[in-house]
């Protein structure tokens, strides 16, 4: 059974950027639905329980199992994996990563273009979903938005970091303005 991670933070402590009762609704309601939903599916498939979230969405594709449970193992499967990382690159203080903010300067020629890259991916995307930065199978970085709870996994690709777009990551607080939440995450973020 896979379990709910202690978030390394309390849900103010992300403030004013991002706000506590949305912390608290989000982790605590919506990624322990994903959670239980995730570990509901697999009670079917007791061969699938020992492995990683990581690995059980690589293989997704080729998992045995109904094309039903498929999609409950994508939707499910990948909010709980999603959710792990983006609380995990979040934190009160900032821990620069020095070698990730240089190879991001080799690619996408500033940390600033960077961000306006993956700002307007995350602002500009249609519906519910996730803005990625990945590395590919080539080993590059790369960015773009997936749809719903789709993972970068399932592609072949390394998640490094992602931002929740779906409203429930910021409608309490921003209403309809995404971008103001866009913009304010960026505080937030630790390794950039
Ligand atoms: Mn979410």
């Amino acid at each position: 059974m896979f379990e709910l991670r202690k978030l390394n933070y309390s849900y103010d402590a992300l403030e004013p950027h991002l706000d506590a009762k949305t912390m608290e609704i989000h982790y605590s309601k919506h990624h322990q639905a994903y959670l239980d939903n995730f570990n509901k599916v697999l009670e079917n498939y007791p061969e699938i329980q020992g492995k990683s979230a990581e690995d059980i969405l690589r293989e997704l594709n080729n998992l045995k199992v109904s094309d039903s449970d498929r999609s409950k193992i994508r939707n499910h499967g990948g909010g709980y994996l999603n959710h792990n990382i983006f609380w995990a690159s979040m934190s009160p203080e900032k821990q620069i990563d020095a070698e990730l903010v240089k190879e991001i300067e080799e690619i996408f020629v500033s940390l600033e273009s960077f961000k306006e890259l993956f700002g307007n991916i995350a602002k500009t995307h249609f519906g519910a979903g996730w803005a990625w930065l990945v590395r590919n199978t080539e080993g590059k970085l790369e960015v773009y938005s997936l749809p719903n709870q789709d993972s970068p996994y399932t592609l072949g690709h390394e998640p490094i970091l992602n931002l929740d777009i779906w409203e429930h990551a910021y409608y309490l607080k921003y209403k309809n303005k995404r971008a103001d939440f866009v913009d304010a995450w960026w505080n937030v973020v630790t390794v950039i």
